[in-house]
């Protein structure tokens, strides 16, 4: 799917053109994978546009940075602020953020202190990320694990981690998958290459644990919440392989797959192989929440045009 471009491109306080946006090829970042990222929407709502769960995932830009010693120049609440005016001067009424945090160029050594932290919020269009997705998808099991704990932390979203990712996702595709489900360390059910992942069993949900090497995701958060309030039992618990297919249903969960039923786990039927009753009523309530049909109780949305028009200062 090519970038559809949208105007402009927040850079460290500023906007430029989108085709400005560009870096130096010995920024420490293309070397090193230096760089902390975000991907978050923003929906269109009766009223207008709105920034789903804005201020969770700038905390969570700050949380990775934190942990690569990053020093991010801005506060959560500039960031939030920056985002509101990037959706707002390009004029979208649906898109996807993609606030980044990179180290620049300076010097070239593994060692980054001698290179700037560069910030870059962009926005643009975008529609489903799996395709064919209502219905349910086609996945397998990897033959990557994710990263091992102490190695690269997965609960940083980091750039590095997404070779990881990519190593996944790429040999899904290649054997006929919609998208891969990756193992920890230890052999038990992670997450996907891009998404969070629960099983419903005997009527109770699993989910595995932040200790499975999964990044804490956001909408993961917000369907545990929402499972609450349905009176559904969400446990956080190492999850084996063969429950991935002895489970009634399984779904992923995250920014881009919102919440997409499998079909299949390695050609075995989830189920009886279509949308199942617990993952339908989440999917009712989550879909309805985005899209304004069902009241944002929960303060989940910052509205765009509701945004306070002072700039944040520039070049910090
Ligand atoms: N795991 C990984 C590896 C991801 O890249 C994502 C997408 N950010 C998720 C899970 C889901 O996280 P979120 O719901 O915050 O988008």
């Amino acid at each position: 799917m090519p970038l559809p471009k949208s105007d402009k491109i927040w850079h460290n306080g500023r906007f430029i053109a989108w085709d400005d946006a560009k870096i130096h090829v010995l920024s420490h970042v293309v070397s090193y994978g230096s760089a902390v990222f975000e991907g978050i929407r923003c929906y269109e709502l009766p009223d207008g546009p709105a920034i789903f769960r804005l201020d969770d995932h700038m905390q969570r830009l700050i949380n990775s940075a934190k942990v690569y010693r990053m020093e991010l120049p801005y506060t959560r609440e500039e960031l939030s602020q920056a985002a509101v005016e990037l959706v707002r001067v390009n004029g979208l009424r649906h898109c996807y953020v993609r606030p980044i945090a990179l180290r620049g160029y300076g010097e070239l050594g593994v060692q980054p202190k001698g290179c700037p932290v560069e910030v870059y919020l962009a926005c643009w269009e975008w529609g489903k990320y799996l395709a064919g997705s209502d219905d349910g998808v086609d996945v397998c099991v990897s033959s990557w694990n994710r990263m091992a704990p102490n190695t690269l932390p997965a609960m940083a979203k980091a750039a590095a981690n997404y070779m990881n990712a990519q190593l996944i996702r790429m040999e899904a595709e290649i054997n006929g998958y919609a998208e891969g489900i990756a193992l920890d360390p230890s052999g038990y059910v992670s997450e996907g290459s891009g998404e969070n992942i629960f099983v419903v069993w005997k009527g109770k949900l699993y989910t595995p644990p932040l200790s499975a090497s999964v990044l804490p995701g956001i909408t993961r958060d917000s369907i545990m919440t929402l499972c609450s309030e349905l009176g559904l039992v969400v446990v956080e618990q190492d999850i084996a392989r063969e429950m991935l297919y002895l489970a009634d249903e399984v779904f992923f969960v995250g920014t881009a797959a919102e919440v997409t039923p499998l079909r299949s786990i390695d050609r075995i039927a989830v189920g009886n192989g279509k949308c199942g009753p617990v993952t339908e009523k989440i999917r009712t309530e989550f879909f309805g929440i985005v899209e304004g049909k069902i009241k944002d109780r929960h303060g989940w949305f910052t509205p765009v045009k509701a945004a306070r028009p002072t700039p944040v200062p520039a070049g910090r």
